[in-house]
């Protein structure tokens, strides 16, 4: 790492050599409802840290803001990646005048002659869209009817995948890596460590951040990682009506094409928040949902590394909810998809300092979505799809139960509320579990 800082901090408190493989799986049996922003301490010792990460007390909100750097390379305008096969030249950038792009981080106008002819796409398509209305903010709780109707498969009020879904790897101790919400000021640090461990991964990024750092999502993509949307704005999708949803999606694709040169076929609903209208839509643009693995509602696959800028929780804890993330992981005979961000200088440090170094100490494979997958780079992008196929789910199992605020779910995870406001979480249905109860209460803030 060339950062001054991260090389002359070291992780001294938490470095250690030993994998603990007994201690990993009882943790994992451990409640979620520890998640607070109390002091907490780590259940479990890692196997591998990086020489030069930040402490990891030293990771919290209030740590001091460090310099960004720049992008390790810049992108030319002609390159393409070798990692995708037939895919065309970069666009050049210049040519990406943000005044033809709606507002950014709001859902954009429904009016436009873009989502018009989207919407003529969708209907075009032949996939029926369900005839499902938008959801209230506020989750579960604020949806008590929807949240049982499991016809909807809404995945935040039970964790509901259909067959389409990817949200594991088929191949045991392969991890599907991922990351949302950029590019951000700190993903140049993120892709440093990448490049340097050999490591790529599938980013998940949003539209509005495309247009403010093209270069970065053209690095993404330039060096190998899989890149794919994560709608315009970041709302909850299903309080969406089926036009925004189309606008939220189309003006991803798009921008992402005009940075590119090649149009994702795979996206993350922020929050994990979709249901089948969701999913309608979103195939009928020729995208499929790509979530984060979910065994249970007290096993989401969810470092919640997030809510540590926003003091709703400690770097400590999210490494207990890596921890237990392997300990589960360890139980199935399949792969798995984690939830991470780079966003924030503070999930960059957790996973450049703590997790990754970690999972490659393990023997975890770690490798973008459609790789885990065991499918070509090229099968990412709709353009280099040589079968025009994408790529098949892996996770053909729908299971459909109601538990509202489980960690990872929309209510754990904030996705409670319209482009980003905080959420009421005073309405606590009666049923729903105290350590998912504790998990919403502490969790309400974050993308
Ligand atoms: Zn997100």
């Amino acid at each position: 790492m060339k950062h001054p800082v991260l090389l002359s901090l070291a992780a001294a408190s938490v470095a250690a050599s030993n994998v603990q493989v007994q201690h990993r799986q009882a943790a994992s049996q451990s409640s979620p409802a520890s998640r607070s922003s109390a002091a907490v301490s780590l259940t479990f010792t890692l196997a591998s840290t990086n020489p030069t990460a930040v402490p990891l007390s030293s990771i919290t909100a209030t740590m001091a803001t460090v310099p960004t750097i720049p992008l390790p390379s810049t992108p030319q305008a002609g390159a393409s990646p070798t990692a995708v096969s037939g895919a065309p030249g970069l666009p050049d950038t210049s040519t990406i005048n943000p005044a033809n792009y709606p507002p950014l981080d709001k859902t954009p106008p429904v009016n436009s002659p873009e989502v018009q002819a989207w919407k003529k796409e969708v209907a075009d398509s032949g996939i029926p869209i369900p005839d499902i209305p938008p959801t209230l903010p506020g989750g579960c709780p604020a949806n008590l009817a929807a949240a049982q109707d499991t016809s909807r498969c809404w995945w935040t009020c039970g964790g509901c995948v259909r067959s389409t879904d990817i949200s594991d790897c088929p191949d045991k101790k392969t991890w599907g890596l991922t990351f949302d919400d950029g590019p951000g000021f700190y993903t140049p640090n993120l892709l440093e460590y990448l490049d340097s461990a050999q490591l790529r991964a599938t980013f998940f990024t949003v539209g509005s951040r495309c247009i403010s750092n093209p270069k970065g999502l053209q690095l993404e993509y330039l060096n190998g990682h899989q890149v794919a949307g994560h709608t315009w704005s970041h709302p909850a999708l299903t309080t969406l009506t089926n036009d925004e949803i189309i606008a939220e999606l189309g003006w991803t694709r798009k921008v992402m094409k005009d940075v590119l040169g090649v149009t994702p076929n795979v996206m993350r609903p922020p929050y994990g928040d979709a249901d089948d209208r969701v999913r309608a839509i979103a195939r009928a643009l020729g995208m499929y949902l790509v979530m984060w693995t979910r065994l249970s509602p007290s096993a989401t696959f969810d470092t919640d590394d997030f809510n540590v800028h926003s003091g709703m929780t400690t770097s400590a804890q999210v490494l207990n909810n890596w921890n237990s993330i392997l300990g589960n992981a360890s139980t199935m005979d399949h792969g798995f998809i984690v939830l991470q961000h780079d966003l924030f200088q503070e999930t960059v440090d957790i996973a450049t300092g703590y997790i990754l170094p970690d999972a490659m100490k393990q023997g975890l494979q770690i490798k973008p979505v459609v790789s885990c997958l065991n499918k070509p780079m090229s099968d990412a992008y709709t353009e280099t799809n040589d079968n025009k196929t994408n790529p098949p789910p892996v996770s053909a199992t729908t299971v459909a139960t109601l538990t509202a605020g489980a960690p990872g779910s929309a209510q754990a995870t904030g996705a409670t509320s319209k482009n980003g406001a905080i959420p009421n979480v005073a309405f606590v249905p009666s049923t729903v579990l105290v350590g998912s109860a504790m998990a919403m209460l502490f969790a309400v803030s974050s993308l």
